[in-house]
């Protein structure tokens, strides 16, 4: 997260939830000390990223505690689910009147692992350097879960009535097997099923200073293709070299793979995707256009 560039729009998921969960329609308010939240989202990111949830092994309960604590701290209502040892979900809400379907600000909590000696920091620090938060999980996605949490915070402080519930949602074990989302589903989905709208990584969206010219909608991710090979070659002592041996054919076989292209296919909403992002590189004004990242 680079705190310098962005600063002015550090706060804005909080804003967008700010005018889509009041119940009357009203502007962020002048008298919201946005430096105070501002301040509070720096060094409670800091803090997030501290929390070593790599993943393996995971760890997430260690994140869900430090997300309920502070909850707990603003009055937030909020559980805590730790579906096997050490792996945890946390859910929080504020309620709205009701008279529109919830919201859900979904993130999760664990991180890919990181190895330090690839890093010009400790990756767990949270350090500040040049004006960025260093950290893994900074981008992916501590980052945004920081900013639903910040959104709650915010809700709760200073919007007074809501037109809807407004859910957080933290999970566990994204990074490799999805368990924790899938857990929620199969055994809590009561507590977010009627929601009418998920906030949550991918689909960058695209702005010009305070207006948005388009929201990204994610239809579908890239999805491992597993293969498992397997080689019969010519049988032998491993103290004499065998060209057709079965690690050698399996060796060049896999060589294939890597070489391999395949071409692009375009489905409907990526050729639609790809029309409208072209209608903005024309006119994006020096603002960097991000596509596709991997989450
Ligand atoms: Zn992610």
């Amino acid at each position: 997260m680079n705190l310098k560039k962005h600063t002015p729009t550090f706060l804005f998921i909080a804003i967008i939830v700010f005018f889509t969960t009041s119940a009357k329609a009203q502007p962020a308010r002048d008298n919201v000390d946005w430096q105070r939240y501002q301040d509070m989202a720096v060094k409670l990111m800091q803090q997030y990223l501290q929390v070593n949830t790599s993943n393996p092994p995971g760890n997430e309960i260690a994140a869900a505690k430090f997300l309920k604590a502070i909850f707990d701290e603003h009055g937030i209502q909020n559980e805590i689910f730790e579906y096997k040892p050490g792996r945890a979900n946390i859910i929080a809400r504020i309620k709205g009147n009701g008279s529109k379907r919830p919201i859900i600000l979904a993130s999760h909590s664990d991180v890919v692992t990181a190895d330090p000696s690839a890093w010009e920091v400790d990756p767990f620090s949270g350090e500040i350097k040049g004006g960025y938060v260093y950290g893994r999980g900074a981008l992916d996605m501590k980052g945004e879960g920081l900013l639903h949490l910040m959104a709650m915070i915010l809700l709760k402080k200073e919007a007074g009535a809501l037109s809807r519930d407004v859910i957080f949602l933290a999970t566990a074990d994204e990074e490799v097997n999805n368990e924790g989302a899938l857990w929620m589903i199969k055994n809590k989905a009561e507590l977010f099923k009627d929601a009418e709208y998920l906030v949550t990584e991918g689909g960058d969206n695209l702005r010009a200073g305070d207006s948005i010219k388009f929201v990204g909608v994610d239809v579908a991710e890239k999805a491992p293709f597993w293969l498992q090979l397997m080689a019969t070659g010519e049988p032998g002592h491993g103290s004499r070299p065998i060209a057709d041996s079965a690690s050698n054919r399996l060796v060049r076989a896999m060589a294939r793979i890597v070489e391999c292209r395949h071409r692009s296919r375009f489905c409907l909403p990526s050729k639609s995707f790809s029309k409208t992002l072209r209608r903005y590189r024309k006119n994006r004004g020096g603002q960097d256009l991000r596509t596709s990242e991997s989450h």
